[in-house]
């Protein structure tokens, strides 16, 4: 019978290093907070430099033996994980509202999302093939074998506590790597509650090691794992600048690196688009976790055609939504992740006022609910002068710039360092094949909003980092190719 838990059960506040829950070496720790009220759910491990070091001694001591265990027996410990994933649902999602502020359905959807990719690694973890190469010489044979890459320092943010760190964990394991882990400052008890059910799964000790910490000691603390030599791997999920510290700062010891950083994903909606469908479209994928999500629309272009007539219908469904803290049911858009990410969205829509933008709703801070709280909001009349052209608000907020032709938008949508995901709406067959040909994205959703997947590659271009997640190809960033040349066969 696969256990659940009682959602209070779920909450560790220690490191996890070596199979053991343990304090941070110097007994530090720090608060986490309900976004929505600021109230404390717990404090935690706070680790610094000692801790991160005894996590890769953890791993590195369970390398040898993890390596060695056959694809299915590793494929039958990550079954057991999803399992004791989808059983605790509930009250995982519930965890995930809690510390990050997402609608409760949004965080029962994230541990749906998160589960299908250990679900997916654990099938995959017993495909991993090598070649044997067409002989080249007589007495020879050659082939090339997949290996784990080693110990593998998993990064991750606070927008996808659960899923962001089970994408990365699960194709690791699979393939015979051990991990080290570190989830943002805002969110440790997600990953914490599922590094607690990997244990419950079977992970051996020192497989999987988790610590946690506030913002200036982690830095630290990951940074004695882009010096060490015996990390073998980062997988990054996070901001651009961040992403580039990390390639930068573990140059000195050549690791592979998996980046997945932030975008400024285009949305284009053509005079030829259906537009309830582009609408729709635009409000799944713009307004899912508050627009705090690295593949939501940043800027959102409109064919002068249907400008005026897109407008008013987005505007009156984002009017009616429903913003509130998580843990009322009915709440649409909770609050943002803390205060620094609501003065950044305030700034962006004060700046686009001052340069000539139109507030159609919103464009508000909800001080009656809380300090964390913004309207979700449509901007019309945007341009390329304002800040939220160019950088991420990672906000609730539209802002709609409007184009003439099929080149311009293409343009425009691709006049960014960026290029994580793009979405465009058109019913003309020969358009979708030009614009999805052009847009420079690692995504493309036409006409669609919800383009996430496990079965797909995820993954940006440019700035928005490099390496695939989910699919196929989602192993390959964990492995390693070894060409074997045996000779005096004949
Ligand atoms: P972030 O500031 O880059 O932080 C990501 C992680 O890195 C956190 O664990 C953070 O710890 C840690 N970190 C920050 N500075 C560090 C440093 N100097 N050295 C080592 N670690 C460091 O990003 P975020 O604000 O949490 O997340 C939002 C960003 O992630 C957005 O840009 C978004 O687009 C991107 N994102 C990308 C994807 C994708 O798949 N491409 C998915 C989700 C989010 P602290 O939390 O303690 O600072």
């Amino acid at each position: 019978m696969t256990r659940t838990f009682a959602p209070e059960e779920l909450i560790r506040t220690e490191n996890f290093i070596g199979g053991r829950w343990v304090p941070a070496s110097d007994g530090a720790r720090f608060a986490v907070t309900d976004p929505a009220d600021g109230k404390l759910i717990a404090e935690v491990a706070d680790s610094h430099v000692a801790d991160a070091r005894a996590a890769t001694d953890a791993a590195a001591a369970a390398l040898p033996a993890w390596r060695e265990t056959l694809p299915k027996e590793r494929a039958e410990i990550l079954r057991r994980w999803h399992a004791l994933i989808v059983a605790n649902q509930d009250a995982l999602g519930a965890l995930i509202s809690r510390e990050q502020g997402k609608p409760l359905s949004e965080g029962r959807g994230e541990v749906a999302y998160g589960a299908s990719y250990v679900a997916w690694f654990a099938e995959e973890a017993t495909r991993v093939y090598g070649d044997l190469i067409p002989q080249q010489h007589r007495g020879k044979r050659m082939s090339a074998i997949k290996e784990p890459i080693g110990i593998v320092a998993a990064i991750t943010p606070w927008n996808f506590p659960l899923a962001m760190i089970a994408r990365k964990i699960a194709p690791a394991l699979a393939v015979g790597c051990t991990v080290i882990g570190k989830p943002a400052e805002d969110t440790p008890l997600t990953a914490s509650a599922l590094v607690l059910l990997a244990q419950e799964a079977g992970v051996p000790p020192g497989v999987l090691n988790l610590i946690t910490a506030s913002r200036g000691r982690g830095i630290d603390a990951v940074g004695d794992w882009l010096q060490d030599g015996r990390v073998r791997k980062i997988t990054f999920t996070g901001s651009t600048a961040v992403g580039k510290h990390l390639a930068r700062e573990s140059a000195g010891t050549l690791k592979k690196l998996s980046l997945e950083l932030g975008g400024n994903a285009p949305f284009i909606v053509f005079d030829d688009a259906d537009l309830d469908a582009a609408v729709a479209g635009l409000l799944v994928s713009k307004f899912r976790n508050g627009g705090q999500t690295c593949v939501c629309p940043n800027r959102v272009f409109v064919q002068a055609g249907v400008y005026e007539r897109f407008t008013a219908l987005l505007a009156e469904r984002v009017s009616a939504m429903k913003v509130g803290p998580a843990s009322d049911a009915s709440t649409q858009i909770g609050p943002m992740i803390n205060s620094k990410a609501v003065d950044k969205i305030a700034r962006h829509v004060d700046d686009a006022l001052t340069h000539g933008a139109r507030v159609v709703t919103g464009g508000k801070r909800l001080p009656e609910l809380g300090p964390n709280f913004y309207a979700p909001t449509v901007l019309a009349d945007a341009n390329s002068s304002m800040l939220l052209c160019g950088e991420e608000t990672f906000g609730p907020v539209v802002p709609l710039f409007r184009f003439e032709d099929e080149r311009q938008a293409i343009e425009e949508a691709n006049a960014t360092p960026y290029g994580l995901a793009s979405y465009f709406y058109s019913n003309d067959m020969k358009r979708i094949e030009r614009v999805s040909r052009a847009l420079e994205t690692g995504l493309v959703g036409i006409n669609e909003g919800a383009i996430s997947s496990e079965a797909a590659p995820f993954g940006g271009v440019k700035e928005s980092g490099y390496g695939r997640e989910g699919s196929k190809y989602g192993l390959d960033d964990y492995l390693s190719i070894k060409y074997l040349c045996q000779g005096n066969l004949v």
